[in-house]
């Protein structure tokens, strides 16, 4: 098989694309994926994002439509040739950007749409053509009903986070754009796991196509220490602050199940004096890339989320992953805890497990194939709670949990599934954890986000003053203090 994309027959200006952005290898899915769409064979891609996938199907995609490639200022030269479909718009972006990228020596044009944002100059952006149109389906089912998108000259169709999109329940808009798109394309699927819906799927839309698995959906690195404590209620915070303290935390994601719980979370958070950011489904486009910029460089501790506003994003490493909750969905804790522990770097997963949770660690354990030990853990105050939610300022109430006007109304392109009602039964019976397995996915080079010598906010002397807090917040815990004293 070919490894190297020198080997590959990529026209000159993909080749200098992929040179400028530094690829050498090819990351498994590429080596498999890439010559069978070369092909114009419809894909079936087991893949997570990380893998490499984007490059494995935009590159001989956009290699395919260099036949149409032309300099003409003329809208009518440039129709949707490819159509990219992602469930959320952290993934749409990222895929737009990638792409571009690739397409930079090209004059093919990359554009992409989703929902939360002004739909204008979306529309002004498609009226001046373009060959390449990545999208949530909310939104692009907008776009054609008000004709700003017209597909039926598209020849590529990209399901990306397939699995993803049926959870959130996209299954109808989807059904809905395919029915607008000419009978004869090639289609490409990727998703994390190969659920019996996703092949249903993928009988209806795909056609003979070329199955490629690239890593087991299930696995766990082999390098991430799993722990599991018992924590339950509002003593979940405190039992995070003892654990960041215990475990000499930098920099961590904290996953929540539900967007309400995120939010609380990360304002109490931050009024404990940590460098905090939510990430959920009501916060605005630009208010997740500004936290996802401020984690990447080290200026957010804690980025507080849920998962699907965290799905796919783009960083490399992180050291240790937090589950404030367990997810309702095992595989959601696969993703989740993946973000840590790649090759090189010992990554840590910590869980808190309520009474009520053993249900959800039943399934993981069934899922990843471990047995789980419940630790107690040792609060650092007895009785602690968090500060009540109604105590926060006046002008504060009613505005962090509430998603934005312009926000609601797509509410089609959001985590439907963050909100999903619990349900669960008791459990208790736990072992140690062991880890046996390895898996090539996570072999990267460990990337920190964090520079070395950067002191994390609750390292720092108990008396300093909470970095960007609101100045009507008044910081209620002295947890710095709380730490020295009882931990
Ligand atoms: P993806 O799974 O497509 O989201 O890609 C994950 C990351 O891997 C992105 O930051 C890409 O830029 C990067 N990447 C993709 N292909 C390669 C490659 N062959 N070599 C090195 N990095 C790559």
């Amino acid at each position: 098989m070919t490894e190297s994309f020198s080997e590959l027959s990529l026209a000159p200006s993909l080749a200098k694309a992929v040179a400028k952005m530094g690829y050498e290898t090819m990351t498994p899915i590429q080596a498999q994926a890439i010559p069978v769409v070369l092909q114009g064979r419809d894909v079936m891609g087991a893949a997570q994002t990380g893998t490499g996938k984007t490059a494995a199907f935009s590159l001989p995609l956009l290699q395919r439509l260099l036949r149409h490639e032309n300099a003409s200022a003329s809208p009518a030269r440039h129709p949707v040739r490819a159509l990219v479909l992602l469930p959320t718009r952290e993934l749409a972006s990222q895929v737009a950007d990638q792409i571009t990228q690739y397409a930079e020596f090209t004059n093919l044009r990359c554009t992409v749409v989703f929902g939360g944002m002004d739909i204008k100059p979306q529309i002004a952006e498609l009226r001046k053509g373009v060959e390449v149109l990545v999208a949530t389906p909310g939104r692009l089912l907008d776009h054609i009903e008000g004709k700003s998108a017209v597909l039926n000259q598209v020849e590529y169709v990209v399901l990306d986070e397939a699995d993803r999109m049926l959870d959130i329940g996209f299954l109808p808009d989807l059904q809905r754009i395919l029915s607008h798109l000419p009978k004869k394309r090639t289609t490409l699927l990727f998703s994390a796991t190969f659920s019996t819906d996703i092949k249903r799927l993928a009988n209806s839309y795909l056609q003979d196509p070329v199955t490629i698995e690239v890593a087991r959906s299930n696995a766990t690195a082999a390098t991430v220490e799993q722990r599991f404590y018992s924590a339950s209620g509002e003593d979940k915070r405190l039992a995070l602050l003892a654990l960041i303290k215990q475990h000499d935390v930098k920099q961590a994601f904290v996953f929540v199940n539900s967007k309400l719980g995120c939010a609380r979370l990360a304002r109490n958070l931050e009024r404990d004096g940590l460098r905090t950011a939510a990430m959920h489904g009501d916060k605005s486009q630009d208010e997740r890339l500004k936290a996802l910029a401020a984690f990447k460089a080290g200026e957010v501790d804690l980025l507080v989320c849920t998962d699907v506003a965290a799905r796919g994003l783009d960083i490399k490493d992180v050291p240790v992953v937090f589950n404030i909750d367990l997810p309702y969905n095992a595989e959601d804790y696969v993703h989740r805890i993946g973000r840590t522990g790649r090759a090189g770097a010992s990554g840590l997963a910590i869980s808190l497990v309520s009474s009520s949770d053993g249900r959800f660690l039943g399934d993981i354990e069934k899922l990843i194939k471990i047995k789980a030990e419940v630790e107690a853990i040792e609060m650092p105050v007895a009785s602690g709670r968090a500060p009540r939610d109604d105590r926060r300022p006046r002008e504060d109430r009613g505005q962090q949990d509430r998603p934005r006007r312009e926000e609601r109304i797509d509410k089609r392109d959001d985590d439907r599934m963050a909100n999903r009602a619990e349900s669960r039964d008791p459990k208790a019976r736990y072992q140690p954890v062991r880890q046996t397995k390895s898996d090539p996915l996570f072999d990267k080079p460990y990337e920190p986000s964090l520079p070395p010598e950067t002191t994390p906010a609750w390292e720092a002397a108990p008396s300093a003053k909470p970095r960007g807090i609101s100045a009507s917040i008044k910081s209620r815990r002295k947890v710095a203090a709380l730490f020295k004293s009882t931990v």
